[in-house]
């Protein structure tokens, strides 16, 4: 309990100081924002918290994933630019706010499909449980198909990253994917080892995806940081030559309140000692 009390104090500590690096370029989550052309029938919906991803099908639009609570109409407003079709299905990647947040917005008819760990993280959270509209309809282990020919989504789940219930959202006739928080900016991955994510298994995890998803052309980039007797400091330097993106010490654009892809590497290799210690 000790280590997980820790644990945590170091991820608020690590949080606290990437929001205070922040706050003086005055962060703010972007409000949703337009539409924009991913593929043929496939859009993303980009701004407040997750990406949503809009999948136009014969049977009705899939939506992966529905940003903070109370964007519902907004997201609606901006696939009611591409298409008349109902919203048929939701697929959420992962339990966070940012992706859970306007499931309640959508009726009972709708769909809602996510891993079994990320139903279960909703079923802990009284806001989301108290609204069975919000939770999920059907679950699934490893691996599930909807769907079929140009219209077939592929689901798999290959074990804990950024939480214990990341689910990797493919569209195999657009050679397309979308990997949730995963891959949530040009930034090292966000670990919440509070929702059951892991610096230690994220590896393993994006290697059995690389492996595991055929006829994705977008495929995910790792860091691999080298545990020794460093400073988290002095891995993440040791980082920098291979993985410029991914150290540099700018905020991004409109991603501010994320802190810099500096500060979130650090943090994850503070992240990694901690599950180290524990072993
Ligand atoms: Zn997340």
């Amino acid at each position: 309990m000790a280590h997980r009390r820790l644990l945590s104090a170091i991820v608020v500590v690590g949080l606290a100081v990437a929001g205070a690096a922040a706050q003086q370029q005055r962060p703010r989550i972007p409000p949703t924002g337009t539409i924009k052309k991913v593929r043929d029938s496939l859009y993303v919906i980009p701004g407040a918290g997750g990406n949503t991803t809009v999948f136009v099908t014969q049977g009705g639009v899939v939506l992966v994933d529905t940003k903070l609570p109370n964007n519902g109409e907004a997201i609606l407003n901006q696939v009611r630019t591409v298409t008349d079709k109902p919203v048929s299905t939701i697929i959420n990647t992962h339990s966070h706010p940012d992706h859970i947040g306007s499931n309640e917005y959508f009726p009972a008819s709708v769909e809602v499909v996510a891993h079994e760990n990320t139903r279960k993280w909703m079923a802990a959270n009284p806001r989301v449980a108290s609204n069975p509209v919000a939770m999920p309809d059907r679950t699934f282990t490893d691996r599930m198909t909807l769907g079929s020919g140009d219209d077939r989504i592929e689901l798999y789940y290959f074990g804990a990253g950024h939480t214990n219930g990341d689910a990797f959202i493919v569209f195999p006739a657009r050679r397309a994917m979308a990997a949730g928080d995963l891959f949530a900016w040009k930034m090292a991955p966000l670990i919440d080892p509070m929702a059951g994510g892991s610096v230690l298994a994220l590896p393993g995890t994006l290697e059995k995806a690389v492996k595991g998803i055929p006829n994705v052309d977008t495929v995910i980039d790792a860091a691999k940081a080298g545990m020794g007797q460093k400073t988290a400091e002095e891995i993440a330097a040791g980082l920098r030559p291979k993985f410029p993106v991914f150290t540099k010490e700018e905020l991004l654009t409109d991603m501010e309140y994320g802190g810099t892809p500096w500060s979130r590497a650090v943090i994850n290799v503070n992240v990694a000692f901690q599950e180290l210690r524990k072993r």
